[in-house]
């Protein structure tokens, strides 16, 4: 693998752009490599501007879930583009993605189309302290819901990588608001509501959290936590912006079994697009500008662009058979890495669900942030490099998803495992010259 291209990008682009990048952890700056600059990417494979191509697992963070320029999404877009790209005004399209997006989601009552994961969330905590009239919410360490002040609180994912749980630049009085408590850990939870409970507006929570690595709620979790926030009057906020369409056809929610009074949406539902959303039950969006008085706006909010993308993707995920196929392929991929693994006496936690996984460089179980925290990350980092040196594009970091598309082939997994053969072989010899 040669990067000199990419290595000469990356110097003009730290020229220009702070740390050469437009979000922080594209810079690989924590497992110590500089970035490839990408040229294309087409079915499950990326490439790099020195030639190099990849079998692609960060899929954009998400979204392609069915792999890089779908034919249908790029004729679909071209045609639109001929329309016209932005109106500002309403469109048919705008109330399709709305109906088709509850055939999925039926907790979706109404929806606001918004531009990102992080306008989603925001809105919906504004849209729950308007409704309810109380300020404070309650949020999950090492769950990520985006950049918004309120929410970069005890985040995972860039956040946890990097170190800076509380971001300079949040006013305290807004860090205030928000109450951290572990995942899974209903206890705790309960203590914040017996002490809060009257000032919670909303508990915002990842269905299944993937920014802090793949971490699944344990069984009853959620039902409890959204009986738990009834009783005191608070809403449920359930961000399946990373696990809708991923942990299954309905998300989370399907998965395990809650109907939340609010739902935020993003990544495959703009299909490569921006698109966020934000919905649930109707009379709680009913407060919502300008039926009700709370506000919230975007210019390019339902974007026909973007909206295009979304329901070709949405047409093309319907058959729920897709979802059986991609989670099967994701069980194949994550028992093959198990056996590599244990072959080479590296001892990891791989983690799945539907389409998404984590590998975790740990002994024991992982159940939240702090337990995801204690992996080794300098086995990570060996792991991750001899992968990309053979080829296979993770996410670089340990506290980050791994996601499959319906591109990706039998061929394509096989490769994988051949070079994660190589990449815990090559860990474990990290971890032993350690000892
Ligand atoms: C990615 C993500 C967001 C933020 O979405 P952006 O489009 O990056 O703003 C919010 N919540 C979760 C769970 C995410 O994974």
């Amino acid at each position: 693998m040669k990067q000199t291209k990419s290595a000469a990008a990356f110097a003009a682009a730290r020229k220009y752009i702070p740390g050469g990048v437009n979000s922080p952890v594209r810079s690989y700056r924590n497992v110590d490599a500089e970035p490839p600059f990408i040229a294309k990417a087409s079915g499950s494979r990326i490439c790099d501007i020195d030639g190099n191509e990849y079998i692609d697992y960060v899929l954009s963070w998400g979204p392609m879930l069915l792999g890089h320029a779908h034919p249908q999404v790029v004729s679909a877009l071209a045609a639109q583009a001929e329309l016209g790209t932005s109106y500002g005004a309403p469109t048919l399209a705008e109330t399709e993605i709305a109906r088709r997006l509850q055939d999925f989601f039926p907790a979706l009552e109404m929806v606001r189309l918004v531009s990102s994961g992080t306008e989603a969330t925001m809105s919906a905590l504004r849209l729950a302290r308007g409704f309810t009239g109380r300020d404070k919410i309650v949020k999950f360490i090492g769950c990520y819901h985006g950049h918004s002040d309120g929410l970069l609180v005890k985040a995972g994912s860039g956040a946890a990588t990097f170190g800076v749980p509380d971001s300079p630049g949040i006013p305290a009085e807004i860090a205030a608001d928000t109450l951290t408590v572990p995942y899974n850990d209903l206890a705790a939870l309960e203590r914040v509501f017996a002490a809060e409970g009257e000032h919670i507006a909303a508990v915002i929570i990842e269905g299944v959290a993937g920014n802090m690595g793949l971490v699944l709620p344990q069984e009853g979790y959620l039902p409890a936590l959204h009986e738990l926030c009834r009783r005191h009057g608070a809403l449920l906020i359930v961000d399946e912006v990373m696990s809708g369409f991923r942990a299954s056809r309905g998300g989370a929610q399907e998965v395990y079994g809650i109907r939340p009074d609010l739902i935020c949406l993003g990544k495959v539902i703009g299909g490569g697009l921006p698109v966020g959303a934000f919905g649930g039950r109707r009379e709680v969006m009913e407060h919502l500008a300008p039926a009700g008085p709370v506000y919230q706006a975007g210019t390019l909010s339902g974007n026909p662009l973007a909206v295009r993308a979304g329901l070709t993707t949405l047409e093309l995920l319907r058959d729920p058979a897709v979802f059986a196929a991609l989670a099967a392929k994701t069980e194949r991929l994550c028992r093959g890495l198990e056996d590599a693994a244990r072959e080479a006496g590296v001892p990891v936690q791989v983690h799945r669900i539907g389409s998404m996984f984590t590998v975790f460089f740990s002994a024991e179980p992982v159940t939240d942030y702090a337990s995801a925290a204690r992996s080794d990350l300098r086995a990570f980092n060996v792991y991750f490099m001899t992968m990309l040196e053979n080829g296979i594009y993770l996410a670089p970091s340990q506290f980050e998803c791994g996601f499959l598309s319906t591109a990706h082939s039998d061929a394509d997994i096989a490769a994988t495992l051949a070079a994660a053969r190589r990449a815990f072989a090559a860990a474990t010899a990290v971890q032993n010259e350690k000892h």
